[in-house]
């Protein structure tokens, strides 16, 4: 595989970026889902990923935590190659435990909960720096803790996930993310699996998660948290970028016709009587 990582020339380029995505292209078999992906993150923004389904949103979520390797181009995370390392001018795929140490700086929140059952709330949280991280198991459970309380959850840190409500699971899923102090968080279509009165919670945990600083690329249908939360929309189609900028443009005054199309279809589902 053959990269090319250096800055692009832009001044403003590569500087406080937190992740960087470089020319990167992945197919399965003879299908091509992301076509020569370029998208630069910088710390403490939050960036919406929109797009109908099958544009490539989750495949590159993927990329940027090696769910899924590159075909070509690479993922920047932190200043390190996401996946691999560079010895003698080649790129070597990373050892399993290594990849596990990297992954550890995306935070990673899918559509489903992804709990293990058998263990407590707590444990859930507790589990992957004492295994991965290798840390103590007293100090993390403290910080755990702090977590819980900070999802409004903290009474339920001995129960099992299976007595929570969806939107609860899915604010100790992104807790137990956060415990792991990633410097990115990654969300995909975090709400699309709640029933419609618990997508409420989920996404004001995400707001306040924001408000903290945290670096968020969030794939989502909700226009609105994107409009009030994003520093910068981007609108993929058919495996690129199609179109970005601040909501106020993408959202509000979108150029590209696909971006049109996608958008006046998400305002009509809304307004279609429920079945
Ligand atoms: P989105 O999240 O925007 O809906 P995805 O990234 O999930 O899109 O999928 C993009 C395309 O890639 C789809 O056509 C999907 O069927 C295909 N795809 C995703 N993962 C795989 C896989 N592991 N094997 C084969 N095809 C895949
Ligand atoms: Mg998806």
């Amino acid at each position: 595989m053959s990269i090319d990582t250096t800055p692009s020339t832009t001044p403003q380029a590569g500087r406080d970026a937190i992740v960087r995505i470089v020319g990167l292209t992945k197919s399965f078999g003879s299908l091509q889902v992301l076509k020569s992906v370029n998208l630069e993150v910088r710390r403490g923004q939050v960036v919406c990923i929109l797009g109908r389904s099958g544009s490539g949103k989750s495949t590159m979520l993927r990329c940027i935590n090696h769910l899924e390797k590159p075909s070509s181009g690479a993922v920047i995370v932190n200043g390190e190659v996401v996946g691999y390392k560079l010895r003698h001018d080649k790129l070597h795929e990373l050892k399993p435990n290594e990849i596990a140490r990297q992954r550890a700086q995306t935070g990673m929140v899918f559509q489903a909960f992804n709990m293990f059952p058998h263990l407590t709330v707590l444990e859930n949280l507790m589990e992957a720096p004492v295994r991965v991280l290798g840390r103590r198991p007293e100090e993390v459970r403290s910080e755990a803790m702090e977590l819980l309380k900070s999802v409004g959850l903290a009474d339920r840190a001995d129960q099992y996930p299976s007595t929570l409500s969806g939107g609860q699971q899915q604010r100790v899923a992104i807790a137990r993310a956060l415990v792991m102090k990633p410097s990115v968080m990654l969300f995909d279509e975090p709400t699309s699996a709640l029933d419609p009165e618990l997508v409420g919670e989920v996404l004001e945990v995400m707001k306040a998660l924001a408000r903290s600083g945290m670096t968020m690329i969030v794939v989502t249908h909700e226009i609105g948290f994107a409009r009030s939360v994003a520093d910068e929309v981007v609108f993929m189609a058919d495996g690129q970028v199609a179109e970005q900028g601040p909501p106020s443009q993408v959202i509000d005054n979108p150029q590209a016709e696909a971006t049109r199309i996608f958008l006046r279809s998400l305002s009509e589902r809304r307004d279609a009587p429920v079945q």
